[in-house]
């Protein structure tokens, strides 16, 4: 599964690269993850008995800026999984012009079956095997699957037992240890600014709109928000427990109330019909958004997905099997490298404040995020119609330009 994606990431770059017409020894060059480190890591458990798991952290490349990329505690992580997650944010950082390279990094493991205290040694022991690698100037990890504003906290402590007070090594901190506001929000508030964008050049807005979101989660849940501040109807929402579907509409506040007090998930939901896996996906609606997981929309689901619109909040949702289907049935599709970029986006916002020690309002982040969106879906549209192809190996395009010409100029 993680080698499919991986071999997926690697083939959009290529569609990308063969465009760009660039020599064989650059693309090779640009795909290379710069550092690839693998950490054994061992927990004493609750019940007394020793865990152990292990940690990746793949620093894809920095020419632009420092390593930056997410956390993720999963059972599918792997090499191969981080790798095409490092080299997809650096990809993400160039498209939306933000000054850091692409790195991932994450921990084989089944995040629900830890409770807070093993959780919390577990992330401690990572940094005590990875500190040295990291730094505000070197590599920034911040939040990403099953991890959050308290992970990014106890990774900001650990780290300053080695190298004293440095909050910019991490972003994704919480507000009252020098994290931005808006952070939380961004990722999903991205994905809104996102499809706005899209939708303007078919003169279309948000208005009245039906939208699946897969994945409620952080992206999930704040995209569900905004899209309904926008007007727009979420009538699909599908997590771990399963997908349900409500025509009506979905009350999404309730909804995530229903998970606060429950076990974190939707399960035992009534607010809409059970329907899962490739019903869900294919329930008819205006804009499907993946905000889950990698290589769920296929080729076959692909042929029956019921959407004008799909957004990618995830990372690698569709296959290039399935790019193709969408490209042949006139579904838009807006690719995760520049879709789900916000995230990163405020991580650098975050990162500029913890720099000066000089704090944002919420007016600014969203106002500036908003700008960064913007001119990133221009410059992705205006790649797309010079070179006349789909908006995902526009955003390819555009990023391995950006990272080859910096790469360039620096000698690499
Ligand atoms: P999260 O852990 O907060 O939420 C993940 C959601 O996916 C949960 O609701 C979970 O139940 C659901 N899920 C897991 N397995 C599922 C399955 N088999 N079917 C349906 N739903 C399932 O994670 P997140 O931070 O929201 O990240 C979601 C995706 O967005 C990931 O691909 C991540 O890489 C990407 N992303 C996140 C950020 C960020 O800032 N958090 C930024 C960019 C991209």
């Amino acid at each position: 599964m993680s080698s499919d994606f991986l071999a997926n990431t690697q083939r959009y770059f290529e569609n990308a690269a063969k465009l760009l017409k660039m020599p064989k020894e650059v693309a090779t060059h640009l795909q290379t993850p710069r550092r690839e480190v693998r950490v054994e890591l061992n927990v004493k458990m609750d019940d007394g008995t020793l865990g152990t798991f292990i940690g990746f952290r793949v620093q894809h490349d920095n020419a632009r800026g420092p390593f930056k990329g997410g956390l993720r505690y999963h059972h599918h992580v792997d090499a191969q999984e981080v790798t095409a997650l490092a080299t997809l944010m650096t990809w993400k950082t160039a498209i939306v012009g933000v000054p850091f390279g692409g790195a991932k990094g994450g921990i084989a493991v089944d995040a629900r079956s830890l409770s807070a205290a093993e959780n919390q040694a577990l992330t401690r022991k990572f940094i005590d095997g990875i500190h040295d690698i990291i730094g505000a100037t070197t590599d920034i990890p911040a939040p990403d699957m099953n991890t959050n504003g308290q992970t990014m906290a106890w990774i900001f402590d650990q780290y300053s037992k080695y190298h004293g007070y440095e909050p910019g090594v991490v972003t994704g901190k919480p507000v009252s240890l020098g994290g931005s506001i808006g952070r939380t929000a961004a990722t999903g508030r991205g994905v809104v600014y996102a499809t706005e964008e899209l939708l303007k050049t078919e003169g279309e807005t948000l208005e009245g709109k039906t939208i699946v979101i897969q994945g409620f989660g952080n992206v999930g849940t704040w995209a569900a928000r905004d899209y309904v501040a926008q007007g727009a109807k979420i009538i699909g929402i599908a997590d771990i427990s399963g997908g349900y579907v409500n025509r009506e509409g979905i009350d999404i506040e309730a909804a995530i109330k229903f998970c606060n007090d429950g076990d974190g998930t939707l399960k035992g939901y009534t607010g809409g019909d059970t329907i899962d896996g490739t019903a869900f996906l294919t329930t008819p609606c205006d804009i499907l958004v993946p905000a889950a997981l990698s290589g769920v929309l296929t080729a076959e689901v692909a042929k029956e997905v019921g959407a004008k619109y799909i957004v990618e909040g995830a990372n690698g949702p569709t296959t290039p099997e399935a790019d193709e289907v969408f490209d042949a049935r006139g579904i838009h599709v807006i690719p995760d490298v520049y879709a789900n970029a916000g995230g990163v986006t405020v991580s650098y916002f975050e990162w500029s404040q913890n720099m000066q020690h000089f704090y944002w309002d919420m007016e600014k982040v969203n106002g500036e995020l908003r700008k960064v969106m913007n001119a990133g879906f221009a410059s992705v549209h205006a790649t797309a119609k010079k070179h006349g192809c789909n908006l995902r190996t526009a955003a390819f395009v555009l990023g391995i330009e950006r990272v080859a010409a910096a790469s360039e100029l620096r000698g690499l």
